[in-house]
């Protein structure tokens, strides 16, 4: 008979609010006195750099988006695209790796018969649910024919709608 294991789940203990805190007012006053704080800092530090001074404090820099792009690692995981043979032709050939490894289970493959001999399968359907996409890059990692990739450098992902958030085989080969 199979030996029966209990688990202790242990929980946080609650602690119970002060009257300063349910009072509001004082914790609002602590939060602008801390804002006033950073602001007033990065202020001087920033005026002292103008002149010369506090050259090892950098201070906070806001990045002025969209106009300025925050530099990202080349390793950085961005939009799907799909690879192109010399002809045009997407590198994918069906064989559903991607779709099986991936966690979101949001790649949706159907294949047919390539017209090439040499080549088995071609997508006729190739969706990706970027709005359940969890940018793990496995379907990447897991694609034997360099077919997929995270490289595109688009981030500013988004729709009104969840169909909007499907990318279809052409969207993926632009
Ligand atoms: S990045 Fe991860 S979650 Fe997104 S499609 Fe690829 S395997 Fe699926
Ligand atoms: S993208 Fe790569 S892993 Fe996915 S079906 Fe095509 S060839 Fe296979």
């Amino acid at each position: 008979m199979a030996k029966e294991t209990k688990v202790k789940v242990m929980k946080a203990p609650i602690r119970d609010r002060t009257f300063a805190e349910r009072a509001y007012l004082p914790e609002i006053a602590k939060g602008l006195r801390i804002t006033a704080e950073h602001f007033w800092r990065n202020l001087f530090v920033h005026i002292g750099r103008l002149f010369g001074l506090h050259t090892k404090d950098k201070g906070s820099v806001t990045f002025q988006y969209p106009e300025e792009r925050r530099p990202f690692s080349p390793r950085v995981r961005s939009l799907h695209r799909l690879t192109k043979r010399e002809d045009g032709t997407p590198r994918c050939v069906a064989c559903m790796m991607c779709e099986t490894i991936c966690p979101a289970k949001c790649i949706y493959i159907i294949g047919e018969d390539h017209p090439d001999p040499n080549i088995e399968k071609r997508p006729r359907k190739f969706d990706i649910d970027i709005g359940v996409c969890v940018f793990c890059g496995l379907c990447v990692e897991a694609c034997p024919e360099d077919a997929i990739r995270m490289d595109t450098g688009i981030f500013e992902i988004s729709s009104y709608t969840r169909e909007g958030m499907i990318y279809h085989k052409e969207d993926l080969l632009r």
